[in-house]
C-alpha cells in the first residue's frame, strides 16, 4: 500500500497538494496537525494535514515531507469546516483562510526570518547541540532565513529546532521584530532548602539577630507563607517587609532565601473577577427574558437597544450563564478600540477567564491564547476579540455575541478571506449548536430585514438605562449661519454656546469630524492647482502636526509645500477640514481646556487607543475631537455634548449604503452623549436640515430610516434583496484594465443579462500606480448562489487563460460592503 496525505499550505492554491508519506506516518497523521514539506524549487512551508489517502497525484509526482511538527493536531475539526465554507462562500482559498487564522508563530517557513531575542537571558549550558549552533550563528549575523539554518545543522529538518527555540524565546520572528517580545518572567521568592526544618529556622533567627532588618524580612515571608499557599513574587515581599531590594538580594546571595522564577502568560489580568453581576432593572430583564425564549427556536437573535440602554449588562448575564454550563463564549467587537473598555468590564466579573486576542497583540500571545483555547482551559473561556477571532479552534462553544454588529468593519476588505465576520460567525454558531446574539442599537438592515422576516429572533429594548432620555437633537443649518456671520472657523454659534455651557457645568465633549489631518485638500488660489499624489488619483491631505502633504490611500507623504508646483506663486490655500483643525480650532476657542484628538494618527501602537481612552475616562480631557473610531459603543459618563460638525461628506457619498451608514454614525455619536443621569445634547451641523437621514436622526426614527432605505433597496435592487459580489479588475495600465473590465463584463452579461453592472471606475480610480475597475453582479433571491458563483469562476478561467490579461489582478468580493 502507499500512502499519501493532502495538506493545506498557507498560499492562495485552488487545490491541496499532495505529499508522499510512509505507511507508519499514515498512521500517526491526522487531520489538524502540521507538517513541514518542501514547494517548489527550494521552498519549505508548514502545512496543515488535511486528510491521508491512497491516491497518487496525477499532474505532478509526490513528494515527501520534510517532517511532522505536532504530536496532535492543533486544528479542529469543526474549525477545518467552518473554514471549508469561509474559502467556498468568500470565492478564496482554504490556504488564504488558514493564513489569516493562524498566528504567524505556528507557520514557520522558508522565508521565515530569525533573529536574536536581544532581551532573553540565554543559559548557553541549557541549549542543546543544535539549538547552540544557531544560537552562536545569530551572535555574529542579525538575522537568518530557514534556509540558512538548514546549511548550518546540515539537513532539511529544522524547524522543529527553531520552534523550539522560539519557545524558549532565544529567537525572534520576523514580525517580532518591532514587538521586541519577550517571555515574561516573574522572580518568586522562597526560604532556601537549607533552613527547611524546625531548628534550621530557630538557628537562623538566631544568626540574624544582629541583622534585625534581614531578619523583618524573613518574619515577613513566614507570615506571607502562612497566610496563603500561593508562591511569593519578590516584589510582594519589598513591599510587605518595607525592606530594599538589596536586603533581598543580600540574603539570597548568603543562600538563606532562594529565588525562582515562573513564566506567566502575558495575557495578564487585572480585573479581581469577583465584582458582583449587575441586577437587571426591568425593560432589561424583560429583554434578557425574551432572548431566552426566542432562543427555543431560533438560533440568531438580534437584541435591538437604544444606545445606553445597558445592552452589555444583559451579555453579560448571558454569559454567565454559559460560563454555568462549562461553555465557551466568543465577544466580537467590530474594532479594537471598543476592548480597553470591555475587557476591563468582563474581568471585574469573569476574572482571568478572560482572553483577548487581536491584531495588536504579538505573535505570542495569540498563540497563548489559542492554546488556552485548544485545551478548553480555564483561562479563554470567554475570548473578546475582533473578527480574526472566530477563526480560533473552539471546541466547546456555547454563544457568539456580535457587539454592535451594524458595523461594516466587520467585512474583511482586504487581503482574502473577504469575510464577514458576523455572518461567518452565525455559521460558525450553527456548527456549533450554540447560540448567537447580535446586538445594535441602529442594526444593519439586513439583520433586521432577517429578524422581520422572521429567520431570527427579534427583541427590542426601547429605553435607556436608568430612564435617561435620548440626547436632545439640534440641527444647525450651517448656510443660514454662514448667511449671518455667526460662524467662528468651523463652529456656530449655536455649537459655541453649548460648549461654553457644558464646560462652566463641568462636564466633557465629543467633537466629530470624519476626517482626519488638517485640510484634505490644498489648492492655489491662483491657479487652482491642487497637488495630487503621484500614485493615487486623490489629493494629498494636509496635516499640520507634521508639516506634511499625505496620501490617506498609500501613505505618500512628502514636506508640505511652500509655493504652487504649477504657476510658483505662494498663494496656497487649504480646503475643507478634518480632525486636526478642528482641535487648532478648539484650542484657541477654549485656550484654558484640555483637548485631545483620537484618529488612526493619534493611536497607533498597542496601547494607542487606550491612553486617550482611559485619560478621558479620568477627566483629564475636557474635550474630545475624533473620526468615527469614538462613536463605537464607548460608555463615558461625563459627556454631555456631542457636535457633528459637518454631516454633509456622508450623507454625499457615493455608496448605496451612504444614507444607512450616515444614520448609524450619527445615532451611535449622539448616543455617547448622557449615559449616566443627565439628558445629553447633540448639535449636527448641516448645509441639509430637511434632509431625511437627519430628521430620523433627530427623532430616532430607526424604524422609519429602515422602511425609507428598504424601499429604496426594493427599487434598485440593492441587499438585502439581492446579493452582490463585486468584481475588481487592477493593472498599471490604463488601457488594458480597460480591455480586460469590458472583456469580463461582456462575459457576465452573457449569463447574467441586465444583472451586471459596469464596468466602472470607483471615485478613487487609481491607488498605488494600479488603475482600477469595477464590476457588479446582482443576484436576486431566487437564484442559486452556488450556480451563480461557478458560472463568475468559469468566466474567471477564460479570462486567465487569455494571455494579455494574465497580468491583471482579479479580486472577487461576496457581499461586498
Ligand atoms: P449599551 O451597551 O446598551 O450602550 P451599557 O451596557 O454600556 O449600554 O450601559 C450603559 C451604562 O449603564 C453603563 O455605564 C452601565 O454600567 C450602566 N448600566 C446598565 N445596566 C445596568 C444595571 N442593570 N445596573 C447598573 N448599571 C447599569
Ligand atoms: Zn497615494
Amino acid at each position: 500500500m502507499v500512502y499519501f496525505i493532502d495538506v493545506i499550505l498557507p498560499i492562495p492554491l485552488q487545490k491541496a497538494f499532495t505529499y508522499h508519506i510512509t505507511e507508519a506516518e499514515a498512521q500517526f497523521l491526522k487531520p489538524g496537525m502540521r507538517v513541514a514539506v518542501p514547494f517548489g524549487k527550494s521552498k519549505i512551508y508548514t502545512a496543515l494535514v488535511y486528510k491521508t489517502h491512497n491516491n497518487p497525484p496525477t499532474v505532478y509526482e509526490a513528494k515527501t515531507i520534510h517532517q511532522i511538527l505536532d504530536e496532535k493536531p492543533i486544528i479542529t475539526e469543526m474549525q477545518l469546516k467552518h473554514w471549508e465554507w469561509i474559502a467556498s462562500y468568500y470565492m478564496c482559498s482554504i490556504g488564504e483562510v488558514m493564513r489569516a487564522a493562524m498566528p504567524n508563530a505556528f507557520l514557520l517557513e522558508s522565508e521565515t526570518i530569525i533573529s536574536k531575542n536581544e532581551k532573553a537571558e540565554v543559559n548557553d549550558s541549557e541549549l542543546k547541540d543544535d539549538e547552540f549552533l544557531i544560537y552562536e550563528a545569530l551572535q555574529h549575523q542579525t538575522s537568518l532565513k530557514i534556509q540558512d539554518v538548514v546549511s548550518i545543522l546540515d539537513r532539511k529538518r529544522v524547524l522543529p529546532v527553531i520552534n523550539g527555540l522560539v519557545e524558549k524565546g532565544v529567537l525572534n520572528l520576523q514580525e517580532e521584530l518591532y514587538e521586541k517580545y519577550q517571555p515574561k518572567l516573574v522572580r518568586y521568592i522562597k526560604l532556601h532548602q537549607n533552613h527547611k526544618s524546625q531548628e534550621k529556622l530557630q538557628e537562623l533567627l538566631e544568626l540574624l539577630s544582629r541583622a534585625p532588618k534581614q531578619r523583618e524580612v524573613i518574619l515577613a515571608l513566614f507570615t506571607m507563607e502562612a497566610s496563603s499557599k500561593a508562591p511569593i513574587k519578590v516584589s510582594e515581599l519589598i513591599e510587605r517587609s518595607g525592606a530594599s531590594s538589596s536586603i533581598v538580594k543580600t540574603l539570597i546571595d548568603k543562600a538563606i532565601l532562594e529565588e525562582y522564577h515562573i513564566r506567566t502568560d502575558r495575557i495578564q489580568f487585572e480585573g479581581d473577577g469577583d465584582a458582583d453581576i449587575k441586577t437587571l432593572n426591568n425593560p432589561q430583564q424583560q429583554a434578557f427574558e425574551a432572548i431566552e425564549t426566542a432562543f427555543e427556536n431560533k438560533s440568531v437573535v438580534l437584541l435591538h437597544g437604544v444606545t445606553s440602554s445597558g445592552k452589555t449588562e444583559i451579555y453579560v448575564q448571558r454569559i454567565q450563564k454559559e460560563l454555568e454550563r462549562g461553555k465557551q463564549v466568543l465577544y466580537l467587537l467590530p474594532e479594537i478600540a471598543l476592548t480597553t473598555q470591555l475587557v476591563q468590564r468582563l474581568q471585574d466579573y469573569f476574572g482571568d477567564k478572560v482572553a483577548v486576542f487581536h491584531s495588536r497583540y504579538s505573535g505570542n500571545e495569540r498563540v497563548e491564547v489559542w492554546n488556552n483555547l485548544l485545551n478548553n482551559s480555564e483561562k479563554a473561556q470567554v475570548v473578546i476579540g475582533a473578527r480574526s477571532s472566530l477563526l480560533l479552534p473552539f471546541n466547546n462553544l456555547g454563544l457568539i455575541i456580535v457587539d454592535e454588529e451594524h458595523e461594516q468593519s466587520y467585512k474583511q476588505f482586504d487581503p482574502a478571506p473577504r469575510y464577514h465576520a458576523r455572518d461567518a460567525a452565525i455559521v460558525l454558531a450553527n456548527l456549533h449548536k450554540a447560540k448567537i446574539l447580535l446586538g445594535s442599537a441602529t442594526p444593519s438592515l439586513e439583520s433586521y430585514f432577517n429578524a422581520i422576516q422572521g429567520k431570527y429572533g427579534l427583541v427590542e429594548l426601547n429605553t435607556r438605562y436608568n430612564n435617561v432620555l435620548m440626547p436632545d437633537i439640534e440641527l444647525v443649518d450651517l448656510a443660514d449661519k454662514y448667511k449671518r456671520k455667526r460662524m467662528k472657523g468651523h463652529f456656530s454659534d449655536r455649537l459655541i454656546e453649548e460648549m461654553t455651557e457644558t464646560l462652566e457645568q463641568g462636564f466633557q465633549i465629543i467633537l466629530f469630524q470624519n476626517r482626519r489631518g488638517f485640510s484634505p485638500i490644498v489648492e492655489c488660489t491662483t491657479c487652482g492647482t491642487s497637488p495630487q499624489c503621484p500614485n493615487c488619483d486623490v489629493s494629498l491631505t494636509y496635516h499640520q502636526y507634521r508639516d506634511q502633504l499625505r496620501c490617506h490611500y498609500c501613505g505618500y507623504n512628502s514636506v508640505m509645500l511652500k509655493n504652487c508646483q504649477a504657476c510658483g506663486n505662494a498663494t496656497l490655500d487649504t480646503k475643507g477640514f478634518g480632525t486636526e483643525q478642528i482641535e487648532e480650532e478648539v484650542k484657541v476657542l477654549f485656550p484654558e481646556k484640555k483637548v485631545a484628538r483620537m484618529d488612526l494618527d493619534t493611536t497607533r501602537g498597542k496601547y494607542g487607543f487606550e491612553k486617550i481612552i482611559t485619560s478621558f475616562e479620568q477627566r483629564e480631557i475636557d474635550i474630545l475631537v475624533g473620526t468615527q473610531m469614538l462613536t463605537k459603543g464607548l460608555d463615558f459618563r461625563y459627556v454631555k455634548l456631542v457636535g457633528i460638525m459637518n454631516a454633509d461628506n456622508l450623507l454625499n457619498f457615493p455608496d448605496f449604503r451612504a444614507h444607512e451608514r450616515s444614520y448609524q454614525l450619527m445615532a451611535q455619536v449622539s448616543g455617547r452623549a448622557g449615559r449616566t443621569d443627565l439628558r445629553g445634547k447633540v448639535l449636527i451641523q448641516t448645509y441639509n436640515p430637511h434632509h431625511n437621514i437627519l430628521q430620523q436622526v433627530s427623532t430616532n426614527a430607526y424604524k422609519e430610516m429602515y422602511a425609507e432605505q428598504m424601499n429604496d433597496r426594493y427599487n434598485y435592487k440593492y441587499p438585502p434583496i439581492y446579493r452582490l459580489i463585486k468584481i475588481t479588475l487592477k493593472h498599471k495600465d490604463y488601457n488594458r484594465v480597460n480591455l480586460a473590465a469590458d472583456w469580463y463584463a461582456k462575459s457576465l452579461r452573457q449569463v447574467f443579462k441586465a444583472n451586471v453592472l459596469g464596468p466602472e471606475f470607483p471615485p478613487v480610480s487609481r491607488i498605488r500606480n494600479l488603475f482600477i475597475k469595477n464590476i457588479l453582479v446582482k443576484i436576486p433571491q431566487n437564484q442559486s448562489l452556488t450556480k451563480t458563483k461557478d458560472a463568475i469562476l468559469k468566466v474567471d478561467n477564460s479570462f486567465n487563460a487569455v494571455k494579455d490579461f494574465r497580468s491583471v489582478r482579479v479580486v472577487l468580493n461576496v457581499d461586498n460592503y
